[in-house]
């Protein structure tokens, strides 16, 4: 029997096989690579789809975060509250502006806490980034009115959720300031390479984000101030249209997939994911928790089922960020998911059968 992994790229790629090298041969025709009408397209289509004014198309997600803080203004000295269960990338964007790292505890759904915003808030505070972490949309109706109140950007990490809807009625992305996005092939959007772009509704901070991925220049060889090179190619632009095209149908299938797992898997030693009353979520991840994770793992495992873990060590506990002070216990929630959380395959093209394995194997687990 073959194993189950926990993403499968290439049947992604066989479905609309036909499309993808179309656009391919297309643009490798056109002699034109980068910053061309690929782009452009995408970026209004992407804009369109997420509801924005604007999108800028960028090289990866961690750049879209990156540059969407620098046209923020953000800097050393700054601060910006995150939650402490995300991906390394959203800190890391927080780092590279040269300000510091204030982490919050996630709530019940994995997602940022409203109510631990305003604690953390002091005169060196800029900005709130949010995470609509494995695709589930956070509470942007509350999170907004606090960023209002204070006087805080709102940027939001969409890496995980391309097309989920939040509380308050915006495509995620379209809540706050800025909307970054990784397309990153195994995204529910994914790229055939590495991949990003930020939209926005503001047409100053789309100018600035549109000059700092040219290195600071909005004029060829007139240099505004220091940026970088961070372009999303024409290539890469052209298959995303192909992907976008299918969005919808591929979110719909997402969500049948949980919607399996959630009416099939039946054990007391396993917690499956819940939705918060108002949210939507997209399923990038099926997220499991389980306290005993090391055995379930070995049990699926021997199994011919793959897991894999988003993400067994916070950003606020490792040697990369350890200048931030935080230890062991600062963050107890944030630190007791990462110990129980895993998940199981979920992908576009999981079949039932795959489906079926793994919520068997699932409900053995413990006899
Ligand atoms: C994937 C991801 C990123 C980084 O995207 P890249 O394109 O890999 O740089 C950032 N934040 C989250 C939550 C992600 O899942």
């Amino acid at each position: 029997m073959d194993r189950i992994m926990t993403n499968r790229l290439d049947r992604g790629y066989k479905r609309y096989k036909e499309e993808f090298e179309e656009a391919a041969l297309r643009v490798l025709r056109s002699g034109r690579y980068i910053l061309g009408s690929e782009v452009e397209s995408f970026e209004a289509a992407w804009a369109g789809y997420t509801g924005a004014a604007h999108c800028t198309g960028v090289a990866s997600g961690l750049d879209a975060l990156y540059l969407a803080l620098r046209a923020c203004d953000i800097k050393a000295g700054d601060e910006v509250i995150l939650q402490g269960n995300t991906f390394f990338a959203t800190a890391l964007a927080v780092h590279m502006t040269g300000a510091r790292c204030v982490f919050t505890e996630p709530d019940e759904y994995h997602q940022l806490d409203p109510a631990g915003i305003e604690a953390k808030i002091n005169d060196r505070t800029k900005a709130v980034m949010v995470v609509h972490l494995y695709g589930q949309t956070a509470r942007m109706t509350e999170i907004k009115e606090i960023c209002k109140k204070h006087g805080l950007r709102l940027i939001e990490d969409c890496a995980q959720s391309h097309g989920s809807m939040s509380d308050d009625g915006c495509m995620s992305g379209h809540s706050g300031d800025f909307g970054c996005f990784s397309f990153y092939p195994s995204k529910n959007l994914g790229a055939f390479g590495d991949a990003g772009a930020v939209v926005t509704d503001d047409a100053e901070l789309d100018r600035r984000l549109k000059q700092l991925r040219n290195y600071g220049s909005s004029r060829r060889y007139h240099y505004a101030e220091a940026g970088v090179n961070s372009r999303l190619d024409e290539l890469q632009a052209a298959l995303l249209s192909v992907r976008l095209s299918h969005l919808d149908e591929l979110t719909k299938e997402r969500k049948e997939a949980a919607a399996f797992y959630d009416t099939h898997i039946e054990n007391p030693l396993i917690e499956k994911p819940e939705v918060r009353p108002g949210a939507d979520h997209v399923y990038h991840q099926y997220v499991i928790r389980c306290d005993r994770r090391e055995e379930l793992i070995k049990h699926l495992d021997e199994r011919g089922i793959d897991t894999i873990i988003h993400y067994p060590v916070p950003p606020h506990l490792t040697e990369a960020l350890a200048y931030l002070g935080y230890k062991k216990g600062d963050l107890p929630f944030t630190e007791k998911l990462a110990d129980s959380v895993l998940s199981i395959p979920m992908y576009n093209g999981i079949t039932r059968e795959e489906q079926e394995r793994v919520a068997e194997a699932l409900n053995g687990f413990g006899d």
